[in-house]
């Protein structure tokens, strides 16, 4: 799944391919991309220029010059690709935006999960999918005083809480994993018995993984590309996500792999000792 480092090299990658063009044609090859009419998606997106690419957490909001975003989520393997070439539309191209520069913005997504909405710009605080995300890493609000009360209101493994958007927004699966070990926090220690230290180690590791994961253009975990189909070199760097039965690169001790809530969770036994 592309996490939301990856989310922000799609969107940097598009701001230098796609800004300021207009969209001068719509085709939507399957219908349940869309969340909302169709019709008047096409209608309402057809003719506007794209104004600016931003990002909520894990959500691209790709926002036109008519007073509409549209809010798009990759979820597990949408893509995007800027391409004049037909011959880059495929079976799995959902969704086809031709510009008025002769590109198209293809949407990509083979396992269907994706989805857009359009949404006015002025109340996308409202939007029920945005709404309920937390601080996330590197935003001016990600303080010690906005996390910690989020954090500590639940009695869950910790690997689980970060995983809830609604505690802090934009951590997936990978980032979690990295975060604890660089935290030296065990991915079983409930919530609630954190110390105000590793909470404000849990807030510093998950703003320094996010920025370098940034500068490294995401993880290639699966079949990530960014929109200019670059692949990016973050999964050199991961130090415990799918590293299970090798050497923990703090102390040697190999690294083993758990179930914490249903999701894969790897840690180091000796760096991350359970309370
Ligand atoms: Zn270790």
């Amino acid at each position: 799944m592309p996490e939301m480092p990856e989310v922000e090299t799609v969107r940097r990658g598009l701001i230098e391919q796609v800004l300021n063009k207009r969209i001068t044609h719509v085709e939507i090859r399957y219908q349940n991309l869309i969340t909302g009419d169709v019709d008047e998606f096409i209608e309402t997106v057809t003719g506007a220029v794209i104004s600016n690419i931003g990002r909520r957490a894990k959500f691209l909001l790709i926002e036109l010059d008519n007073g509409y975003t549209i809010i798009s989520h990759l979820r597990m393997e949408g893509k995007y690709r800027v391409s004049a070439d037909q011959n880059a539309i495929d079976k799995h191209s959902h969704a086809i935006f031709t510009l008025d520069d002769g590109q198209m913005l293809i949407y990509n997504d083979v396992r269907k999960f994706g989805r857009m909405q359009l949404w006015p710009t002025d109340k996308l605080s409202e939007n029920k999918s945005l709404k309920k995300l937390g601080p996330e890493p590197l935003a001016a609000d990600f303080t010690f005083e906005n996390i910690k009360p989020r954090i500590m209101r639940h009695r869950k493994d910790i690997k689980t809480v970060l995983l809830d958007q609604s505690v802090m927004g934009g951590l997936g699966n990978i980032y979690v994993d990295e975060v604890l070990w660089q935290a030296k926090i065990h991915p079983e220690t409930k919530a609630d018995h954190l110390t105000d230290e590793e909470i404000k180690d849990i807030i510093k590791c998950s703003n320094s993984e996010i920025d370098m994961a940034i500068k490294s253009g995401g993880s290639t975990i699966r079949t990530y590309l960014d929109a200019n189909g670059h692949k990016g070199n973050m999964q050199d760097r991961l130090k415990v996500y799918g590293k299970e039965g090798e050497p923990c690169p703090r102390c040697g001790t190999e690294i083993v792999k758990i179930k914490v809530g249903g999701r894969g969770t790897h840690f180091c036994p000796k760096c991350q000792v359970a309370k």
